[in-house]
């Protein structure tokens, strides 16, 4: 629930801003806060003791409590038994998407118009938010065109509450290989931009750069037709292209892949992470750890998409999808690549995004420290955000807390009590 008094100005500044003249920005928070807090993970280690000290959107210090001094007109939080920590940080999110248990994706990119797509994408940013993720890199709109913009300039201008976006607009497909698909008679509009060759990708690269994107986003291998499955998409030189014209431009480069050649020409190219990788080998592991590519597994997805096929989680034998998964996980993590955090939430409920974290630790293994340390510092530096994912001075005041300790039970993190973004209150014990 948003019950913030600064929030509530925050919307009526909005308000008022509708019905006069000018549509002004609500202004940045005037007032230092002194968060009290049993320990503060830093986005590194755990500091029992410490408090953190917030001015205006930014962090100004953060230590043990007897040598932080807070100015007089501090208002003073005390979060007792709670672990402060940096907002969360989503790898991978589709705020343009709802889970496809409740209307299958195909459906979501025919029939719903762009209109409902980001009525409910508002929403979703809202509980996104909510749930102590601070930031969202949003990998592509399925259809929805350039809406993530249009949501990511919303956010900012305040006018509604949600994370901070890294958005990939429309995303790249070669020309046949995306969907939806129905009859040869009908031309459908299709989830992601459809661009091959030279100037074709070029062209759809700039394009999307000049219409907001922060990332372009490559589909690297899709299944082609009905029931098959995946095999690469582009060439070695079409993703090579991709990523030259995007980089020229100061954009990274992210590949949708899942078979180990689809991922080897990604990580070839130069693309900075590989979303899935369900099919990968040690092979191309080691390829990626070598080049410095990092890899977004999404568990969460397969998970989902397990049970709305069927699966019965805890009864049923684990399908072979998710065996599969389990060994080119373990592959991954014996090459020594990074993981970006990331769930491809839209999938399954927004608001739920701490399911990824939850079963990397559950289902593979991981420690709940490791996955806490990936959701914040390790995103932060792999997504190239060295404003925020630690609590630190001049850092960004995006801060969360939770009741106990995160670094030993990842499920606590279902328990958001406080939420801050740039020093505004949006959730309060
Ligand atoms: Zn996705």
């Amino acid at each position: 629930m948003l019950s913030s008094p600064l929030l509530t100005k925050i919307f009526s500044l909005s308000l008022l801003g509708v019905g006069c003249l000018a549509l002004t920005p609500p202004a940045p928070p005037v007032s230092s806060y002194l968060l009290r807090p049993a320990a503060v993970f830093d986005g590194q280690d755990v500091h029992p003791g410490w408090v953190v000290l917030v001015e205006g959107d930014k962090i100004k210090a953060a230590g043990p409590a007897t040598q932080v001094t807070a100015p007089a007109d501090a208002r003073t939080l005390d979060l007792p038994g709670q672990t402060l920590l940096p907002g969360l940080i989503e790898g991978h999110s589709h705020l343009l998407l709802h889970p496809y248990n409740e209307t299958s994706w195909n459906d979501q990119v025919l029939t719903e118009s762009v209109a409902l797509r980001v009525a409910r994408g508002t929403a979703h940013a809202q509980r996104t938010l909510l749930a102590g993720f601070t930031t969202a890199r949003d990998l592509g709109s399925e259809g929805a065109g350039y809406a993530d913009v249009g949501l990511k300039q919303a956010i900012e201008q305040g006018h509604i509450p949600g994370p901070r976006l890294l958005v990939a607009t429309r995303a790249l497909v070669a020309t046949g290989s995306y969907g939806p698909k129905l009859s040869v008679d009908v031309a459908v509009p299709q989830g992601a931009q459809e661009a091959d060759g030279t100037d074709g990708l070029i062209r759809a690269v700039r394009e999307q750069i000049g219409q907001g994107a922060d990332i372009i986003k490559v589909y690297a291998d899709y299944r082609w037709g009905k029931g098959e499955p995946s095999r690469p998409t582009f060439s070695q030189e079409e993703l090579t292209l991709i990523v030259q014209t995007a980089k020229a431009a100061g954009r990274p480069v992210v590949a949708h892949a899942s078979t180990p050649e689809g991922m080897r020409r990604a990580t070839l190219a130069g693309v900075e992470t590989i979303e899935h990788g369900d099919g990968g080998t040690a092979e191309v592991f080691r390829l990626m750890k070598q080049r410095g590519v990092a890899l977004c597994p999404t568990v969460a997805a397969g998970d989902a998409i397990s049970q709305y096929q069927g699966w019965r989680k805890g009864t049923d034998p684990e399908p072979d999808r998710l065996r599969q998964k389990r060994e080119s996980m373990a592959a991954a993590r014996k090459a020594g690549v990074l993981l970006v955090i990331g769930g491809d939430v839209g999938v399954f409920p927004h608001g739920d995004n701490v399911r990824e974290l939850e079963l990397l630790v559950q289902d593979y293994g991981l420690s709940a420290l490791d996955v806490l340390r990936g959701a914040t510092s390790g995103n932060a530096h792999l997504l190239h955000l060295p404003d925020r994912g630690h609590i630190r001075p001049g850092l960004l005041a995006d801060l969360i807390s939770v009741s106990g300790d995160p670094t030993l039970d990842a499920k606590v993190l279902r328990e958001i009590q406080l939420v801050m973004k740039g020093g505004i209150l949006y959730k309060k014990p």
